[in-house]
């Protein structure tokens, strides 16, 4: 379970995100979809305890920024940075170190072929393409069997074969109850994934649809709906 409560992040006098609430539960994906700009970053940043906040954040109900939820919460950002001097496989065994994992090899070995990796664990970071970074990324967010997953822009960068694979890691991880909460501008990307979805346009949540109550085929038409209404342009 993640919840999010009156969450307000000010740049100056310019509210980025200005008293965000929602929830996503136990075996939920959330979608969290919004044009350019429209402070979904600052959203997934703050869950992710990257930036100071007002509001709170819950994490199976405990603060974010405890090393109790952090134990539980993965993140997977944007922009994958990875340790230079650290190939894959180190990156996967750090993990493992830091969070006192108990996972068998065989296990991790299946993680990393599922994204492709297995003869890449020998290469360092530095000598990966951004793609491929990406799927270091994931399987390091993977490694620690979250209860709640935050996946910031997933299948930017990601090739077919990748995207395949991470949505059904996505559709493995809500079997086994987890929360997840995607932020997305591209709806197309997680059509077939969704639970609940949050419109977000100038910092505030503007509409929240449960995918029981929607027909599939009028995602795009209510989406382009409200954010037109909010800002004239509906840019997706
Ligand atoms: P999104 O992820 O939906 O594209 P962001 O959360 O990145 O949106 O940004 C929301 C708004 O906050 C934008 O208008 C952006 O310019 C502004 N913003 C984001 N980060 C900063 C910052 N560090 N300083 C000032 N303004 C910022």
């Amino acid at each position: 379970m993640l919840e999010i409560r009156d969450l307000t992040k000010a740049y100056g006098k310019y509210k980025a995100a200005d008293g965000v609430s929602f929830a996503v539960g136990n075996g939920e994906i959330g979608i969290l979809l919004g044009p350019n700009g429209a402070g979904k970053s600052t959203v997934i940043k703050s869950v992710a305890g990257l930036l100071r906040y007002k509001g709170i954040i819950l994490i199976k109900g405990m603060d974010a920024r405890s090393v109790e939820a952090k134990k539980v919460f993965a993140y997977v950002p944007e922009l994958p940075s990875m340790y230079e001097a650290l190939t894959v496989r180190e990156h996967i065994d750090f993990i493992m170190h830091a969070y006192h994992l108990q996972v068998t090899e065989e296990w991790i070995q299946n993680l990393l072929g599922r994204f492709e990796l297995l003869d890449k664990q020998d290469k360092l970071g530095n000598e990966l393409s951004k793609g491929m970074m990406q799927k270091v990324s994931i399987c390091c967010a993977l490694m620690i069997q979250p209860d709640v997953i935050l996946l910031d822009e997933p299948m930017v960068g990601l090739d077919p074969a990748a995207i395949k694979e991470l949505k059904q890691v996505i559709l493995e991880l809500k079997e086994a109850g987890a929360t997840v909460l995607i932020s997305t501008h591209m709806l197309e990307m997680v059509k077939e994934l969704w639970d609940i979805m949050f419109v977000m346009d100038k910092g505030r949540i503007i509409a929240s649809y449960r995918k029981s109550e929607v027909k599939e085929e009028d995602l795009e038409d209510l989406f382009f709906h409200v954010t037109d209404g909010e800002n004239g342009k509906g840019e997706a």
